[in-house]
């Protein structure tokens, strides 16, 4: 299976630069066998729509979404609302969410379930943070939150999501994560995964880190057995730097 790669440009961009961004990434020479996604903010997505047309590459990915239907739901967003864009993927759990809007476990299993039932891929993100590492708290943290975020999702034939690794700590401080403990972390994931869907979804699961990652040290995570691919903060606002760096994850 191809690595994925994944643009978060969190609260960056609105329509004119959104539109503009994927014009310029479109331009750039990027790897056949790479998968790769653009988390745009929800006001974004209908001028990155138009500026993809029906080009796949990159693939769409909403940055968040509610789990019901429609209704009563003031500023929320639908699970066919992002269908009506084509979007194929959704960060659920972001640990920025977590912390400034009170994104529980409850409600990331709730809203990748939704997701799912759409035809939406969730993208779980999970990860502890600096003081719970030091606690040595960060298994059972992952561990936690990986079991409650996927607990609604049914394994039809193939993986139902793609979970992101993310520690708290290295997201946007230019610390990243050592690809060997974050390694540790990915097989911890694994397992809860193979405990949930059995050995052949554990084996095919997509389990990307997060957290200061750069075209320069991309190369060590995508090298890394267990790693299968990145979500890319801060190095993903450039389109030329963020090509960049998917070159750099699978070079020619
Ligand atoms: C993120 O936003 O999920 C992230 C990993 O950010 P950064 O790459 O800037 O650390």
């Amino acid at each position: 299976m191809n690595k994925l790669i994944i643009a978060n440009w969190k609260m960056y961009y609105g329509p004119v630069k959104a539109g503009a961004w994927v014009r310029a990434f479109r331009r750039e020479r990027l790897p056949k066998d790479l998968d790769i996604g653009i988390a745009v903010p929800s006001v974004s997505l209908a001028a990155a729509r138009a500026s993809l047309g029906r080009a796949t590459i990159p693939a769409l990915c909403a940055q968040n979404v509610f789990w019901e239907k429609e209704g009563a739901y003031t500023g929320e967003i639908s699970p066919t609302m992002l269908v009506e864009f084509g979007v194929s993927l959704c960060l659920v759990g972001h640990s920025e969410r977590r912390r400034y809007l009170g994104e529980t476990d409850d409600m990331t299993a709730k809203k990748a379930a939704a997701l799912q039932k759409a035809g939406i891929v969730p993208v779980v993100c999970v990860g502890e943070t600096e003081v719970e590492r030091k606690k040595k708290q960060t298994k059972s943290i992952i561990k936690k939150q990986v079991a409650k975020a996927v607990a609604d999702l049914k394994p039809d034939g193939r993986a139902p999501a793609v979970i992101a690794y993310e520690p708290v700590w290295a997201i946007g401080s230019g610390k990243p994560c050592d690809p060997v403990m974050a390694k540790e972390a990915h097989d911890v994931i694994r397992d809860v995964i193979g405990s949930a869907w059995g050995p052949r979804i554990k084996d095919e699961i997509r389990i990307i880190y997060g957290g200061s990652v750069t075209d320069r040290n991309i190369h060590a995570y995508m090298t890394t057995t267990g790693i299968d691919g990145a979500l890319v903060g801060g190095a993903s606002l450039d389109p030329r730097t963020f090509a960049l760096l998917c070159r750099s994850a699978v070079p020619a």
